[in-house]
């Protein structure tokens, strides 16, 4: 078997993992550091899949948490970052946390001595013809270098450099006896219909106590290289009330177009609209709220809107600096760029969010860079498996207004998974209760998963 050199570019979560899979299938495997040549503003080391931030995984329970499923698929797919991370656990309780220091030196150790995998420090600056296969990991701190040579495949428009993320919630819960479907006007927009939006109505007491608490809540603070530029079109909310307490009503929370079937006769105050964020229908984002509201103060505020008293979120809002693609418009379905197939992208710069989301994006990159280097061809897990559900979504699950021009990243959650029914009565026969119902949905859908990428690992062009 001939193979072809694999070049993954960044040694951060996503990268050390495609290395370690690309080269455990049998590539030659070149792995590029810019560290220690080349810093950047978060990490601190010259290790390989430095935590920049917290220690912790998530929580690392398969059965109910969608974060802990993907631990579980991980190891099933013999991750390098689940093996160092479950050898260098802190006590966490329910989650998965590590040592940071050992983690890093666990993982270093393991691609230094791989006989497959070269490590060369340095910074890359653009993509020499003779590279065949490459995997670019180079994370939310791309070298701007870098960011310049994709720029030039790609386009302006499809490299973001911050994210503004508006809180996403799970259709089921929201109370749909209160909100309502509808379009502005009942206009018919190009990817979507009449009733396109989920619409909650705030009388002018429930709108003044919303901004006043918007006003109060908690904000994060930005360190000084993070601040990011407001632009007017996606300033965050509670911003935008600071610069007038009806300025959000006359922005996002815009009550005009609109008439509650409910109850016809009154005229809501303001209205908050949430847009479908997901093509399965189960996720949809609160439109306009992107903010700086710290997580708790978020769930507490949002949830004083009518309707969304019960919203479970799917993820909350924020502003960070990123660097992440318009997957869904420049990748296939296998993480290639649609402009140069020789280059695909793994870990957050697809659009992922969160170390074990970008070290499993680095998993199946590297599977599927080694295959190609062989002259075979991998697809991805399907959508029912944590990692497939991943991948569907940033390379085309994701929808709004029909398109990908609001994409925005994403940590995995079972909205991403095809939904599943469980029926409505337990083993008993006792009827379920609305929470006992979600676990059991949770479950099912974690059981599926696991079925289907076992299945998926029987495939012959998997072996
Ligand atoms: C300040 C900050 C805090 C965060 N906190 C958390 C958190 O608490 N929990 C969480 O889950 N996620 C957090 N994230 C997101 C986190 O960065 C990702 O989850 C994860 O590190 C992404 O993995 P990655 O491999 O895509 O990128 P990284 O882990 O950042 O790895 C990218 C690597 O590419 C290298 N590189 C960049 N450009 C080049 C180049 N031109 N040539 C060669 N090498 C290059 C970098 O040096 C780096 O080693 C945080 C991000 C930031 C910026």
């Amino acid at each position: 078997m001939t193979t072809e050199t694999v070049h993954v570019i960044g040694g951060g979560l996503a990268g050390s993992e495609a290395a370690w899979q690309a080269a455990n299938a049998g590539a030659q495997v070149v792995l590029h550091e810019m560290r220690p040549t080349r810093g950047t503003e978060a990490h601190q080391t010259d290790r390989f899949a430095e935590l920049v931030c917290s220690n912790s995984f998530r929580a690392d329970d398969w059965e109910y948490n969608a974060v802990g499923l993907l631990h579980a698929e991980m190891r099933r797919l013999d991750s390098l970052i689940m093996r160092c991370a479950d050898a260098c656990q802190t006590p966490a309780g329910g989650a998965l946390a590590v040592d940071r220091e050992g983690f890093a030196d666990a993982v270093t150790a393991a691609l230094a001595s791989h006989p497959n995998i070269r490590i060369d420090r340095g910074e890359i600056v653009g993509f020499p013809s003779d590279w065949r296969h490459v995997i670019v990991a180079t994370g939310p701190l791309t070298s701007p270098a870098l960011a310049e040579a994709i720029l030039s495949l790609t386009g302006e428009s499809v490299l973001s450099f911050f994210d503004a993320i508006a809180p996403i919630v799970h259709f089921e819960t929201i109370d749909m006896g209160v909100a309502w479907r509808q379009s502005r006007y009942d206009k018919e927009g190009p990817g979507g219909d009449a009733a396109a939006y989920i619409n909650c109505p705030l009388s002018r007491d429930e709108y003044e106590a919303f901004i006043d608490a918007l006003l109060a809540g908690e904000k994060t603070t930005f360190k000084e290289w993070e601040k990011v530029p407001y632009f007017d079109g996606c300033l965050p909310l509670e911003v935008m009330a600071e610069r007038g307490r009806d300025t959000p009503r006359y922005g996002p929370m815009k009550p005009v177009g609109l008439t509650n079937p409910h109850k016809p006769g009154e005229k809501a105050y303001a209205v908050v609209q949430l847009r479908q964020d997901n093509a399965l229908g189960t996720l949809w984002n609160i439109v306009g709220f992107q903010t700086k509201l710290k997580h708790g103060a978020q769930t507490e505020i949002f949830r004083t809107i009518p309707g969304l008293e019960k919203a479970v979120f799917a993820r909350l809002g924020g502003l960070h600096r990123n660097t992440f693609l318009n997957s869904p418009r420049v990748l296939d379905g296998t993480l290639r760029l649609k402009a140069d197939p020789r280059l695909r992208f793994a870990g957050q710069i697809t659009g992922v969010e969160g170390y074990v989301e970008s070290a499993a994006m680095g998993l199946l990159a590297g599977r599927m860079a080694a295959a190609e280097s062989q002259g075979r061809s991998l697809t991805p897990p399907p959508a029912s498996t944590a990692h497939g559900a991943l991948v569907a979504h940033i390379t085309g699950g994701h929808l709004q207004d029909g398109d990908a021009r609001s994409f925005q990243p994403m940590n995995i959650n079972y909205g991403l998974l095809p939904p599943m029914d469980p029926p409505r009565a337990s083993e008993t026969g006792r009827k379920f209760a609305r929470n006992e119902r979600g676990r059991a949905r949770k479950r099912l859908m974690s059981v599926r998963a696991l079925a289907d990428l076992d299945l998926w690992l029987q495939a012959p062009e998997v072996q």
